[in-house]
């Protein structure tokens, strides 16, 4: 399977996330990059390619076009303001607040256009998630004439809906992966997001829409992040209902109990009959992962690849998160060479 992957992922690369009361390292840090990219080469997983160049008007398609404003302007406003450190925000039109309003002032437009905190914006921010949605396009446009592509973006894009930032994600590359397979006439995308935590931007973005199926397995919101999306009662809104299927998880389960909705999961996508099927692949399910709960083993993740397989339909794997570094290469090329039919 070919890899796509841009070095100027890099150009993100926040010092501080808020956890836990402290300012700390970010656990979504460019070195994951160098873990899969190391295993993608012991393990000849196949060619890795630089992504080529791509307009990148179609981020406007998928995202509110002040909001992509906003993210290009708000390390430049954030700095002007003589702040020292990274820009977080500090206030939210939270529930007792007016939420329509859009303030001027860069720290009331921060708290507009973020869902969570943990994500620092610094400069070459936003930069580095363009490098994501060049990887995801070039890839999406390589589909057509390979079986399967992984495109290994950073920063991941899943948490990101149409105007909002956070959960480490800018710009959701996987639905713009989909807006652009839609460019190229297809009628059907099932997107299955496998990552710990709910995709709660690409179920946001594709909502009221029954073109997309999304399908996503994750920590039980009431106990995990995002905490507010999620739930298994979403099911989709008007011409959407019946095309969104959310599988909250508990704390502690194996992959033998996580499987089952991997299962259902993979039924659905067989009764859709898509053109083709986009993977959030996330890594962060594994046992060992330091902001998540659930207790996949590496070797489950080529079981996880083996039965996507299963569907034999044109698969573009999109990278998400995964924080356990040493291990994050072994568990996301497990994945991909499952999917080939190796177990090992
Ligand atoms: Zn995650």
């Amino acid at each position: 399977m070919k890899t796509i992957y841009s070095e100027k992922h890099i150009k993100q690369n926040s010092k501080s996330e808020l956890a836990g009361g402290q300012l700390i390292k970010p656990y979504e840090c460019p070195e994951r990059m160098e873990y899969i990219l190391n295993e993608i080469s012991s393990r000849n997983l196949g060619e890795v390619l630089k992504p080529q160049a791509k307009d990148l008007k179609i981020v406007k398609k998928v995202h509110d076009s002040n909001y992509v404003e906003f993210l290009e302007q708000a390390w430049n406003e954030w700095k002007k303001e003589g702040y020292q450190g990274e820009a977080i925000p500090t206030v939210w039109p939270s529930r007792s607040m007016n939420s329509v309003e859009i303030p001027n002032h860069i720290e009331g437009k921060l708290g507009y256009y973020c869902l969570a905190n943990e994500t620092s914006i610094s400069q070459g921010s936003i930069d580095g998630a363009y490098e994501g949605v060049k990887v995801v396009l070039t890839a999406t446009d390589m589909l057509a004439d390979e079986k399967s592509l992984f495109a290994l973006c950073r920063p991941p894009g899943h948490h990101a809906s149409r105007d909002q930032y956070g959960g480490y994600c800018f710009f959701n590359n996987i639905a713009i992966a989909a807006e652009r397979l839609f460019e190229k006439g297809a009628n059907k995308i099932f997107i299955l997001d496998i990552d710990f935590h709910h995709g709660n931007g690409t179920q946001a973005i594709f909502y009221n829409r029954s073109d997309v199926y999304f399908a996503s397995i994750h920590g039980d919101p009431k106990e995990a992040f995002p905490h507010f999306l999620g739930y298994a009662n979403e099911k989709g809104n008007g011409a959407g209902e019946g095309y969104n299927i959310n599988y909250p998880m508990q704390p502690g389960i194996p992959y033998s109990e996580w499987t089952k909705a991997l299962d259902d999961a993979i039924e659905k996508i067989k009764s859709y009959q898509p053109e083709a099927l986009l993977i959030s692949l996330g890594v962060d399910t594994y046992e060992k992962d330091p902001i998540s709960f659930f207790k996949l083993k590496s070797d489950d993740f080529f079981d996880v690849g083996k039965k996507i397989a299963s569907c034999n339909l044109p698969t573009l794997f999109v990278m998400e998160g995964g924080y356990a570094i040493k291990e994050i290469g072994i568990n996301t090329v497990n994945v991909l060479k499952g999917f080939e039919g190796s177990s090992s």
